[in-house]
C-alpha cells in the first residue's frame, strides 16, 4: 500500500475529537499509528497535533481567519457572506467547511502527498503571495471529502486542538512497542524485552527531552522497534529540554537536602541555550532580517533557543558573533542565561528590558543600547558528544576549558560549600547586588534534560510577596467585566495548571487585579486570538467558574497571591488570595506551569518564614 489515505486520517482525528478520555486518545492513538506506513508516521503524528514539523523547526502556514473565508469560498463556490454567516453561527471555519463541501466521497490522497501540498502551501512568500496562498489552500481542500476538509481546515488555521500532547504520543508509542506491533522485523532483539509499558514510557520520554522531535521518534520506533529509541540522540541544531529547579525555602534546607552545593547567582534574564557547529555554516533566517549578521558569510552555524524550544538566534546577533570568536570547539551545546546590563554602571537589567530583543525590530539598535552578557552555567555537548551523564564538576571543568575570556560569553561563577552561613552570606549579596536569589545545585548530578529535581534549587526572596514565589499558569478563559471594565470587554480571567498525571489543566484562581489597562488590553486580543467555543476538553472547570469568552490554553502568566489555600470548588485543589498578575510568559509553554506538586510544597512552605536570613548568622 502507498499509504494511509488522508480520509481515513481524518476518521482517526475525527474519533480523537469525540473523546476525552486519556486511555480512550492513548488507545486511538496507538491503533492509528499501528495503521501507519513507516514512512509517514512522522508526518502523521504532527499533522495529528496540528503542525507541519518539529516545533523547534516550525512552519507556519500565516492564514487567518479572514483569509480562510476566502478559501472556503473559493473552494466550494459559495459567496463570502454565506461562509461568514455560517461562521458566526458555527464558530469554527473547520466546521464551516464540513457544512458547505457536498462531497462524501474520500479521495486517494495519502498523508504523504497532503503533506506535501501543505508545506508548499506554507512557504509561499513573496508578492501576491496571499492571491497564491487562496488558491493553492482551496485546491487542496475542494479535492477531499467532507470531514477531511474540516480537518485540513483547521490544520491550516492552527486550531487543531484534539486535547493531547506529545506525551500522549509517547503513551501510544510505548503501548505499540508493549503489545510488540510495530513493523519491526522480528528476529530483531529489540521485539524480545521485558519491560513493561510505563518502563518502556520513560525510556521513550527520555529521549524526547534530549530530542523533541515526537515525529521523528515516532517514525524511528516504527522502523525499529524498541531497538529504534537507542538511535535517537542529541544533535546540534536540536534544542534539548531545559533542566529546572526546585524550590526550598530557606538555606538550611536546601544543606540539609543537598549535602555540598555548588551555589550560583540566579539572574533575571533570559534562558539561552546556544549550539555551534563549525563544519556548518550560518543558516538563513527571515530575509528582513539578514542584515543582523554582518559577517554573515563567515560565520559558522550558531542557533540559539528558549527554554520553551523556540528558536531566537534572530534576537541575539551579538551572541552568535561572541559564540564564533570565544568559544574554541568544533561543535557544542551550552546552557546559560542572557541578561541586559547597563553600559555606563554595568549593573544587570530588570527581565523586561532584556526581554526588548523579543521585539522583531531594533534588534540592531537594541544591542548597541542594551548590551547582553551570555552567563554560561552548562555545558551539554562536546564535539560529537553527549556530556549530559558526566558529573556537574567535570562538565564546568570541559566547560571552562572551551571558553576564551569573559567578554559577551562568561562562565557564571560559583561558590561551593555545606556551610549553611555561607551560604546565607550568598545569598544576601545576590539580593543586595539587586539579583533575584541564588541557584544551589549538586556538584555530582547529571544533567536532567527537561527535569525539575533536588538536584537544582532555586533559592527566591521577594519583598512585596508573601507567597515565597509567584506561579506560573495558563489563561483558561475571560469574563466581560462590569463597570469600567465592562468598557475594555474584559474584567476577570480564569487560571489554571497543568496536571500532567491527569493530562488536564485544573483551575486555581480568577484574576481581576494586578494589570494595566494596556495589559487588559493585550490579555483580550491574546485570547481573542486562540479562542474557542467551548471550554478545552483537557480541562476540569467548575460550572461556577464559566467563562464569557473560553481560549484555548496557550497564554501563561505569572501570578503573585497573598496565600495558597485549600479550595473543594477549584479543581486544582487550591486556591490563592489576592491573585494578581505579575507579567506575560511569552518564554513558557502551556504544560510549563507550576505543577501540582510545586503547589502543594509552596502550600506547604508559606506556613514558614520566606527566605529565612538571620543576620546573627551571617559574619560580615
Ligand atoms: P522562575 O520563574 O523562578 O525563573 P522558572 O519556572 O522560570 O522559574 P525555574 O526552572 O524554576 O524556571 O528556574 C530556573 C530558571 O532560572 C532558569 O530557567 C534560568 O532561566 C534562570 N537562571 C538564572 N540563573 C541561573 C543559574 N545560575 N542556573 C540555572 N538557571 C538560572
Amino acid at each position: 500500500m502507498k499509504g494511509m489515505y488522508i480520509s481515513k486520517f481524518a476518521q482517526y482525528l475525527d474519533i480523537l475529537e469525540q473523546t476525552s478520555k486519556r486511555l480512550e486518545i492513548t488507545e486511538i492513538l496507538k491503533n492509528m499509528l499501528k495503521e501507519m506506513e513507516k514512512a509517514e508516521t512522522d508526518k502523521g503524528i504532527f499533522l495529528s497535533l496540528g503542525y507541519l514539523r518539529a516545533q523547534f523547526n516550525s512552519l507556519q502556514f500565516n492564514i487567518a481567519e479572514k483569509m480562510m473565508v476566502k478559501i472556503l469560498a473559493n473552494a466550494f463556490n459559495e459567496s463570502e457572506e454565506k461562509i461568514n454567516k455560517l461562521y458566526g453561527e458555527e464558530g469554527d471555519l473547520g466546521n464551516v467547511a464540513f457544512k458547505v463541501n457536498p462531497n462524501e466521497k474520500p479521495s486517494k490522497t495519502t498523508i504523504l502527498e497532503v503533506h506535501k501540498k501543505l508545506e508548499e502551501l506554507a512557504t509561499i512568500s513573496g508578492t501576491g503571495s496571499q492571491e497564491k496562498k487562496i488558491q493553492k489552500a482551496s485546491q487542496i481542500l475542494a479535492l477531499e471529502d467532507k470531514l477531511t476538509s474540516k480537518f485540513l481546515t483547521r490544520i491550516i488555521l492552527s486550531t487543531v486542538r484534539l486535547g493531547f500532547t506529545e506525551l500522549t504520543v509517547i503513551d501510544a508509542l510505548a503501548k505499540l512497542i508493549f503489545e510488540n506491533v510495530t513493523n519491526a522485523p522480528k528476529e530483531k532483539s529489540s521485539t524480545k524485552h521485558n519491560l513493561s509499558a510505563k518502563e518502556l514510557k520513560i525510556k521513550i520520554e527520555a529521549k524526547y527531552r534530549i530530542r523533541p522531535d515526537i515525529g521523528t521518534i515516532a517514525k524511528v520506533i516504527k522502523e525499529n522497534g524498541l531497538e529504534g529509541i537507542d538511535y535517537i540522540s542529541m544533535e546540534v541544531g536540536v534544542p534539548v529540554h531545559a533542566q529546572k529547579a526546585q524550590r526550598l525555602a530557606d538555606p538550611q534546607e536546601i544543606i540539609e537536602k543537598l549535602g555540598s552545593v555548588w551555589a550560583e547567582y540566579k539572574f533575571d534574564g533570559t534562558r539561552v541555550q546556544l549550539h555551534l557547529d563549525r563544519s556548518r555554516k550560518m543558516p538563513g533566517l527571515e530575509t528582513n532580517q539578514q542584515d543582523l549578521f554582518e559577517s554573515r558569510n563567515t560565520l559558522p552555524f550558531v542557533k540559539t533557543f528558549t527554554r520553551n524550544l523556540e528558536e531566537t538566534t534572530h534576537q541575539f546577533p551579538d551572541l552568535v558573533e561572541a559564540a564564533n570568536k570565544q568559544i574554541d570547539a568544533q561543535s557544542v551545546i551550552l546552557d546559560g542565561e542572557a541578561i541586559g546590563y547597563n553600559k555606563k554602571t554595568g549593573d544587570y537589567l530588570p527581565f523586561q528590558e532584556t526581554m526588548q530583543r523579543k521585539r522583531k525590530h531594533g534588534i540592531k539598535e537594541a544591542v548597541v543600547e542594551t548590551p547582553l552578557k551570555y552567563l554560561i552555567f552548562d555545558i551539554l555537548y562536546l564535539n560529537g558528544k553527549t556530556l549530559v551523564d558526566l558529573p556537574l564538576v567535570e562538565r564546568r571543568i570541559i566547560l571552562d576549558k572551551i571558553i576564551k575570556g569573559n567578554e559577551t560569553l562568561e562562565i557564571d561563577y560559583h561558590m561551593e560549600t555545606k556551610d549553611v552561613k555561607r551560604l546565607i552570606k550568598f545569598s544576601k549579596e545576590a539580593l543586595d547586588r539587586g539579583l533575584e536569589g541564588i541557584m544551589a545545585k549538586k556538584p555530582d548530578s547529571f544533567y536532567e534534560a527537561g527535569a525539575r529535581n533536588f538536584t537544582w534549587v532555586k533559592l527566591k526572596k521577594s519583598q512585596e510577596q508573601i507567597l515565597g514565589d509567584t506561579i506560573d499558569c495558563v489563561v483558561l478563559g475571560y469574563y466581560f467585566g462590569r463597570g469600567v471594565r465592562a468598557n475594555f470587554g474584559i474584567g476577570g480571567f480564569l487560571v489554571g495548571i497543568w496536571d500532567k498525571r491527569d493530562q488536564k489543566y485544573k483551575t486555581i484562581t480568577k484574576v481581576g487585579t494586578g494589570l494595566k489597562d494596556e495589559e487588559w488590553e493585550k490579555l483580550k486580543e491574546m485570547v481573542d486570538k486562540v479562542k474557542i467555543k467551548e471550554k478545552t476538553k483537557n480541562a476540569d472547570i467548575s460550572s461556577k467558574y464559566d467563562c464569557d469568552v473560553w481560549a484555548n490554553p496557550e497564554i501563561v502568566v505569572e501570578i503573585a497571591a497573598d496565600e495558597i489555600s485549600k479550595s473543594s470548588e477549584h479543581s486544582a485543589g487550591f486556591a490563592l488570595r489576592f491573585p494578581r498578575l505579575i507579567k506575560f510568559r511569552e518564554d513558557k509553554s502551556a504544560t510549563d506551569t507550576t505543577t501540582p506538586e510545586e503547589f502543594e510544597q509552596m502550600y506547604r512552605l508559606q506556613k514558614k518564614p520566606i527566605v529565612k536570613i538571620d543576620e546573627s548568622l551571617v559574619e560580615s
